[in-house]
């Protein structure tokens, strides 16, 4: 890091102690330590954190400047003072851009993986009417240590997922997603309120999502989240966001191979999407107590976790999630209006030796014949380095192969890890 820089980030870091405190001057500070990171994507990083402060020195100039001119007091040297910072800032920025000229593929999609986690989470936590981040609870402030931290985390997975071909490192963020929300809703139910989002507990039961609004006519929050993801990266909900589905695929995981569902199972999925979302509409017109809708959805619940156990496990299959779940065919459904797909490009030999990673049932002789992932694809991946040939990668409109498995990653990886941070009851 040239001293230049080194400068900027410790002038960035003074300023938010003065404004905001230690938590947002360690922010900046932490900026110091990316030099240490290991990849190319540590320039684009420290590039778009330069550029914040580029806006932030414009906006503290132009208040400042103002504040004098409205009291009628001397502003030029002030004015020079902050146009000097500005400009060594944006100096800085500039060197360190000139650097991410040189970056290649994976270096570039973890520098804006970490940009674009770190922008993210900032907002959220600006506009949250609560503490949203967990640091924040326990030291006012510590929220800027973990936005920065999350960052870091988007940018070493990012890099671990695209060198991946068999979702290994899919997988275990996934799983310490689900483990993250789960010991953190254990926690709040011991007694630690600082654990939960608000303390308004609702049942950790995906199909709520669109079943509860339809019960109380109200809680939309998760709905629009949902629905926010499928915009973004369509079914992928389903294979790298979901607290539950990690479970689910856990379970599959218990067998080697997964084994071809029985074609009558696709008509038992609509059946039961059909059953539960009609289900909270009759109790709520039956005027039926929230107790026992309560109690309905706890034993929808518990089934699921018995399929899981008893019937993922033993076929290899996601069954929960590729039948059980309405979620998972409203994913599926309405991921249709995105334009991910996970294709297979012509040449394929039929061999089948992919079906064989594909949890989710969505890669059958016909899918395979039509050469294209089933209605039941979540865009998982796990599948594209199964293929001895290479056949199979992800389609968007534009992209290039390689282009549109990065933007992908980029767009996964960036809400994991968001949500990994915001993501409570
Ligand atoms: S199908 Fe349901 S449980 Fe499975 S990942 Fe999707 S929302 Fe979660
Ligand atoms: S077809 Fe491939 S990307 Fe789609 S669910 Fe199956 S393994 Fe995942
Ligand atoms: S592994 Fe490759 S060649 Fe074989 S069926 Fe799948 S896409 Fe086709």
């Amino acid at each position: 890091m040239t001293l230049l820089t080194t400068f900027s980030f410790v002038l960035l870091a003074a300023h938010a102690m003065r404004v905001e405190g230690p938590g947002a001057a360690l922010f900046w500070l932490l900026a110091l330590l990316l030099p240490l990171a290991r990849g190319g994507w540590r320039h684009l990083a420290m590039a778009g954190l330069l550029f914040f402060g580029v806006v932030l020195w414009a906006e503290v100039a132009v208040q400042l400047v103002g504040q004098r001119l409205l009291l009628h007091l001397p502003w030029y040297r002030l004015a020079a003072i902050l146009s000097g910072v500005l400009l060594v800032t944006l100096a800085s920025a500039l060197l360190q851009l000139r650097r991410v000229g040189a970056l290649r593929g994976e270096g570039g999609a973890s520098g804006l993986t970490f940009l674009l986690v770190v922008t993210l989470l900032a907002v959220v936590r600006q506009k949250a009417p609560f503490d949203i981040l967990l640091f924040d609870r326990f030291y006012p402030g510590g929220g800027w240590v973990a936005v920065f931290l999350l960052g870091c985390y988007g940018a070493w997975l990012l890099a671990r997922m695209a060198a991946d071909g068999e979702g290994k490192w899919r997988r275990l963020a996934w799983s310490l997603f689900s483990l993250v929300f789960f010991l953190q809703l254990g926690l709040g139910l011991l007694g630690l309120d600082l654990f939960l989002m608000t303390g308004k507990l609702h049942l950790p039961i995906p199909a709520l999502i669109v079943a509860g609004p339809l019960y109380r006519g109200e809680g939309l929050f998760m709905l629009i989240l949902f629905a926010l993801t499928i915009l973004l990266v369509g079914p992928a909900w389903c294979s790298h966001l979901c607290y539950i589905g990690a479970w689910d695929n856990l379970a599959a995981l218990g067998r080697k191979r997964p084994a071809p569902l029985p074609g009558w199972t696709r008509g038992l999925r609509w059946a039961i999407c059909g059953l539960v979302f009609a289900t909270p509409v009759a109790l709520k017109a039956a005027g039926v107590p929230t107790l026992v809708a309560l109690l309905l959805a706890s034993v929808f619940g518990l089934g699921g976790l018995a399929v899981m156990a008893l019937w993922s496990r033993q076929s290899g299959t996601m069954v929960h999630c590729t039948v059980y779940c309405p979620m998972g065919l409203v994913a599926n459904l309405l991921g249709r209006i995105n334009p991910w797909r996970v294709v297979i490009a012509e040449g394929c030999c039929s061999c089948g030796l992919c079906s064989r990673r594909c949890r989710y049932g969505a890669l059958s002789g016909t899918d395979i014949r039509l050469l294209r992932a089933g209605q039941s694809c979540s865009l998982c991946g796990d599948c594209l380095g199964a293929c001895p040939h290479g056949h199979l990668h992800y389609r968007f409109p534009g992209l290039s192969r390689n282009g549109a498995r990065t933007a992908f990653l980029v767009m996964a990886v960036t809400l994991h890890a968001v949500f990994l941070g915001v993501a409570r009851l």
